[in-house]
């Protein structure tokens, strides 16, 4: 083997460790737990880690944490929270296409520049209307127009402040009587920038900024509030109307094609066709559909674990690819062999992560291996991937991005954390919450979404592919995504890469140098000897 000379140095070293070509090469399946990064040069502090990555051909993030379309993980809080904090969630699809729609629009609403469809009301609208207004939007900042539409002449503001003391008989009294009116107005012409509209508000201490034309009109609004979770939150995924990136997963059958259109109309910038084994008929068909229909939409196919898989999907047009197949924690679908479904119900929740790794349908690929393969195929074409499922751990995301993947998809690593749907109970005294696997009998039961995703209308036999759990509470992803990127900035510094892009390089280049974990090594990388500890994380 070739040796070569350390930078800086005047000795040479002999070569150490695995290249990730050859680690691969042997023909084994490798999961996340069975080798090791070798340590790199550190010249750098972990916090100049830059963990830019592309999520797809045209959207990239600051953040590659992904959360998983499951109806135990992603709807609007879900969403929100990953986008704020750099990342992106994908909403579920089990649930009707209005609803799925519903809370993509949530997640597009919450934050935005210029807002160019605001509710507006006219002079002759009431107080109760505002009220109203204020229960279904969860705003009351409103501009009045003369015919109460956008488009229409401004002619005064309503806000919390102005009807917050009326009495009760006083909410029929018109807008006009408890409005600010027109000429006493800050207003900024529609020429401004969004910067120069931004210092506007700041200067005039109001909530809300009302933009006219030259005629008087009504064209938008910018909201003070925009400004400050501009300012808490400098990672966030936005598109340029500031708005919040949202994903949202769709299934491959005709009557995907209306939930794709609500999808569309409620601002998704991508959606995720859905499927266990993506290569196939029907997701080719799908993603030409969409690429013709929605040339702008942003689409990822998927699942797949080889290359001749990827090569389809790359063809058809896709724009990232999902990888991963029987690596999930909540999922069935390898094992092959005469099993009892494990009834997890009937197990402590502390047994729940003994029920991993455990398989029904006999396909699939171990995490690593198939996450490697597939980015070293689809890089060639320039198209990103997502390594779906199996991270337990943040070494697993790090691992995960330094064979290639450019973003990582997670379930149970986020569920039960306060965003996350559903409510929290507790069992033996631990605070849960419910934590399924799309393909699990429970949430198929819902007959929606995830029926598509493990079935065909024509089964008459359902097979589960999941089982249904719960996790442990884990606090609001506020705290736990911040301790996540912290995470991988650490491991890219004792690799010694200063960006995501260089550890990528740095693997294909054969630079980066690996190791195959034995049984031994893996009790040795964990606490032991020890006869009890506390395990805090962050
Ligand atoms: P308000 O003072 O009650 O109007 O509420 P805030 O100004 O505190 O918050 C309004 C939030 O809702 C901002 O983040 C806006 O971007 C968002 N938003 C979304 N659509 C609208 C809309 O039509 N009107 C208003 N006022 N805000 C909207
Ligand atoms: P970039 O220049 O597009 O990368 O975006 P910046 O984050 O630098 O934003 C440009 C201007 O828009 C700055 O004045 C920001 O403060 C402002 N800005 C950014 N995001 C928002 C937002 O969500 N709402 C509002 N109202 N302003 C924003
Ligand atoms: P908040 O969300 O209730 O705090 O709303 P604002 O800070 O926007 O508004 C406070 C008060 O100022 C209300 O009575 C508004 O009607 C009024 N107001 C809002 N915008 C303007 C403005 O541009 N100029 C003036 N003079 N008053 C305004
Ligand atoms: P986790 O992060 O919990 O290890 O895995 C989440 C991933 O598992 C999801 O993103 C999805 O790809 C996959 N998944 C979700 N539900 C099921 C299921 O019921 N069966 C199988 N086979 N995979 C599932």
């Amino acid at each position: 083997m070739a040796d070569y000379l350390i930078s800086g140095g005047t000795s040479y070293v002999p070569d150490d460790g695995l290249s990730a070509q050859q680690l691969f090469g042997n023909g084994d399946g490798l999961t996340y737990n069975d080798f090791l990064i070798l340590p790199g040069y550190i010249d750098f502090t972990a916090d100049e880690v830059d963990l830019t990555s592309a999520l797809t051909r045209k959207i990239s993030l600051k953040t590659p944490l992904i959360s998983s379309p499951m109806d135990t993980v992603t709807e609007a809080n879900m969403a929100i929270a990953m986008a704020l904090t750099g990342g992106i969630g994908f909403m579920h699809h089990n649930c009707t296409p209005e609803f799925q729609a519903n809370e993509v629009r949530k997640v597009k609403k919450y934050e935005q520049g210029f807002i160019t469809d605001p509710v507006v009301m006219s002079p002759l609208h009431l107080v109760r209307d505002v009220y109203e207004a204020k229960a279904r939007h969860g705003f009351s900042g409103i501009p009045i127009t003369n015919n109460g539409k956008m488009g229409g002449e401004l002619v005064g503001i309503i806000t919390s402040r102005d009807i917050d003391f009326l009495k009760e008989e006083e909410y029929d009294l018109p807008l006009s009587e408890v409005m600010t009116k027109r000429e006493d107005l800050v207003v900024a012409p529609a020429e401004v920038t969004l910067k120069e509209a931004n210092e506007i508000l700041q200067r005039s201490k109001k909530g809300k900024l009302p933009i006219v034309n030259e005629r008087g009109e009504l064209v938008a609004i910018i909201a003070r509030t925009d400004l400050k979770k501009n300012r808490d939150y400098p990672l966030a995924s936005k598109d340029s109307k500031k708005q919040l990136l949202c994903g949202a997963a769709i299934g491959t059958h005709q009557d995907d094609k209306y939930r794709l259109d609500l999808l569309v109309q409620a601002g998704v910038d991508v959606v995720v066709l859905d499927s266990s084994q993506g290569n196939s008929i029907f997701q080719v068909g799908m993603i030409n559909y969409i690429k013709e229909k929605y040339p702008d939409l942003q689409v990822i196919g998927g699942n797949v674990v080889t290359a001749a898989q990827a090569k389809n999907l790359i063809d058809a047009g896709v724009d990232a690819l999902r990888v991963g197949m029987g690596s999930g924690s909540i999922c069935i679908t390898q094992e092959a062999g005469p099993t009892v479904p494990p009834d997890i119900k009937s197990h402590s929740p502390k047994c729940a992560s003994t029920v991993m790794g455990t398989y029904i349908l006999a396909c699939g690929r171990p995490q690593a291996t198939a996450v490697y393969k597939v980015s070293e195929y689809a890089r060639r074409f320039g198209i990103p991937v997502i390594a779906d499922g199996g991270i337990q751990t943040v070494g697993h995301i790090a691992k995960a991005l330094a064979l290639g993947a450019s973003t990582v998809m997670m379930g149970s690593l986020l569920a039960a954390t306060t965003e996350a749907p559903g409510e929290y109970f507790f069992s033996d005294g631990i605070r849960l919450k419910k934590y399924r696997g799309m393909g699990s009998l429970d949430a198929m039961d819902k007959n929606l979404g995830s029926q598509n995703r493990y079935f065909s209308e024509a089964d008459k036999i359902k097979v589960a592919q999941g089982v249904s759990g719960a996790v442990r509470d884990k606090g609001s992803i506020h705290r736990f995504i911040p301790y996540l990127i912290a995470g991988i900035q650490h491991s890219c510094q004792d690799i010694g890469a200063k960006s995501l892009t260089q550890v990528r390089a740095m693997m294909y280049s054969g630079e980066l140098k690996f190791e195959k974990r034995t049984m031994s090594a893996q009790v040795e990388g964990g606490v032991h000897g020890l006869h009890s500890y506390e395990k805090r994380l962050f």
